[in-house]
């Protein structure tokens, strides 16, 4: 089977002191590659210094919503002189955060636009984080699905992004599918509350879908509540088969083929 994570933090401590048995583990469940988004800069170099040591690891450079207080002057120029690297296949993680709320929105707002525009310049596809403030807010997706809009001219044709983490209703997916954009999905559509959600993923073409662990967060059943690991990517499949009625094989196959088209990726060393 062939497998893809396409984001997993691999540099958080979580993963501190076994790393390359959690590699090993991954490779060995079929994965073929694997993203690793920063969340900041510095994780951002954490992300490509891993990428620089794995062949089968790439990164994506940006910085987050919930550490837009971080941004500074220099930063943009920072991520653009790393988004030169050949291991770096994305801009992100970027977007918007009405749940946290840790920064003001008008400026998660700006250093969003910003970073899609670098991703514009640098011809790499962007990876977006969305989370509404409630249930009920429909604000945050619809001002990201706004943004990327806006940017989807610009970005590199037939291959804009992913909206990661994907939980919206089956209408702003149609709309993100109609921008051009890919759905990644995580593991709670392994989760027993999530019916509405798998209702939804029942819906997405299996040419826009991405499968992603978020990991250390976001565990897929049945080893919710522990950490997470891109070789649980395959509950993911699993499940997304079962709403869908196809086989594993199939939904592992169009992911990974989606993630090589998307970060044109293939081995570098
Ligand atoms: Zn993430």
């Amino acid at each position: 089977m062939h497998l893809t994570d396409t984001h997993c933090h691999l540099y958080f401590n979580d993963y501190h002191n076994d790393l390359e048995a959690v590699l090993d583990r991954a490779w060995e469940a079929g994965l073929e590659f694997i993203l690793v988004p920063g969340i900041d800069l510095e994780t951002s170099r954490a992300a490509l210094e891993l990428a620089e040591t794995h062949p089968r690891v790439f990164a994506a450079v940006g910085v987050h919503p919930n550490s837009a207080l971080t941004w500074t002057e220099g930063t943009l120029f920072a991520l653009e002189e790393l988004a030169a690297h050949p291991k770096v296949v994305a801009i992100g993680e970027i977007g918007l955060d009405y749940y946290r709320d840790r920064s003001p929105r008008p400026l998660q707002r700006r250093i969003f636009r910003a970073q899609l525009q670098l991703a514009a310049r640098r011809g790499l596809p962007v990876v977006v984080h969305t989370r509404n403030a409630s249930p009920e807010a429909r604000d945050c997706i619809r001002d990201v699905l706004t943004l990327l809009r806006e940017a989807r001219p610009d970005l590199p044709s037939g291959r804009p992004g992913v909206i990661h983490s994907f939980s919206g209703n089956a209408e702003e997916a149609a709309q993100a599918l109609t921008e051009g954009y890919y759905l990644g999905f995580t593991g709670p559509v392994t989760y027993k509350k999530a019916a509405q959600l798998r209702q939804m993923v029942a819906g997405v073409p299996s040419e826009r879908l991405l499968v992603e662990t978020d990991g250390p967060f976001l565990t897929p059943h049945p080893y919710r509540g522990r950490r997470n690991e891109p070789a649980y990517v395959r509950y993911i499949v699993d499940q997304i088969a079962v709403v869908q009625g196809r086989k594993p094989e199939e939904i592992a196959a169009a992911t990974a083929q989606n993630a090589r088209h998307l970060f044109r990726w293939r081995e570098l060393d």
